[in-house]
């Protein structure tokens, strides 16, 4: 499947690598953002520069007005979405979970759960052969840390992707007679900023030595798998989670 992918957070990170690579594979690729406009300018410049339509817009996943107005701009100028990206995701400063305040639980339920239900649901009613469209693909990114539980991290994190995980399991029975494939992938520890989010830049190679493969994942690793489950390829696969993490 080609056609139409928002990438929710395209403009960084594992986020870039996936607006790149469908660019490759002829999607038209929509790089959302929330804040870096030229970080996102240069991610629609290089998917360009592979001969795909693109375009950047911004929009904060965890508000609703702005999910659906992103949704009928991208309907309005490039055509109906046929794979969504629920990437956006933040995370705190490493803490321990008694340390943590009910402003930090609600900021990272917000983006990383509320925003990937926002996002799902608009694309669930413009994909959905029950609402008179042509079926499509939901890939959620989630993380390895909804297995693992981020102890002395941020628990808080990792409980949004368990919820990610549970998402996945129910939109995709749900709609998986819809013409409509959901899954998600966890990624485990990867190069990105994220970890300087969390106060500890060089994380992945702290951790690196506890993943069986004895390395950090590259973003282009998990866009890869990404853009398999969003593929024909995975035409059989719904309502599942594939691990993106050496073996963590
Ligand atoms: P990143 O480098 O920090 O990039 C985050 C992206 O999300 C940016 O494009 C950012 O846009 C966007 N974003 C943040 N808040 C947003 C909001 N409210 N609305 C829209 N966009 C928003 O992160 P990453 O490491 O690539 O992570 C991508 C996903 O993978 C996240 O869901 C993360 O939880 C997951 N993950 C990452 C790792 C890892 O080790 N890196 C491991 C497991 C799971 P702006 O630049 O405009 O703020």
């Amino acid at each position: 499947m080609t056609g139409v992918i928002v990438v929710t957070g395209g403009s960084r990170g594992i986020g870039a690598a996936t607006c790149r690579l469908a660019a490759e594979a002829g999607y038209a690729v929509v790089v959302n953002y929330a804040s870096d406009g030229a970080a996102a300018a240069a991610v629609v410049e290089q998917c360009r520069a592979s001969g795909a339509a693109a375009l950047a817009h911004r929009c904060d996943v965890a508000v609703e007005s702005e999910v659906v107005e992103m949704f009928d701009t991208v309907e309005a100028e490039l055509g109906v979405v046929t794979v969504l990206v629920n990437n956006a995701g933040i995370l705190h400063r490493q803490m321990r979970f008694d340390e943590t305040t009910v402003e930090r639980w609600r900021e990272a339920i917000d983006v990383n759960v509320v925003g990937a239900f926002l996002c799902a649901r608009e694309a669930v009613r413009r994909m959905s052969t029950r609402h008179g469209g042509a079926g499509g693909a939901i890939v959620n990114v989630s993380s390895a840390a909804a297995y693992l539980g981020s102890p002395n991290e941020y628990v808080d994190y990792a409980a949004t992707k368990g919820a990610v995980d549970t998402l996945t399991i129910g939109l995709g029975k749900e709609v998986a007679a819809e013409g409509i494939r959901v899954n998600a992938v966890r990624p485990g520890v990867v190069h990105t900023e994220i970890h300087a989010r969390g106060g500890e830049p060089g994380r992945v190679d702290r951790v690196a030595p506890q993943v069986p493969m004895q390395r950090g994942g590259q973003p282009a690793e998990v866009a890869r798998t990404i853009l398999w489950l969003a593929s024909d390829d995975a035409s059989y696969i719904t309502a599942t989670t594939v691990n993106c993490s050496g073996g963590r």
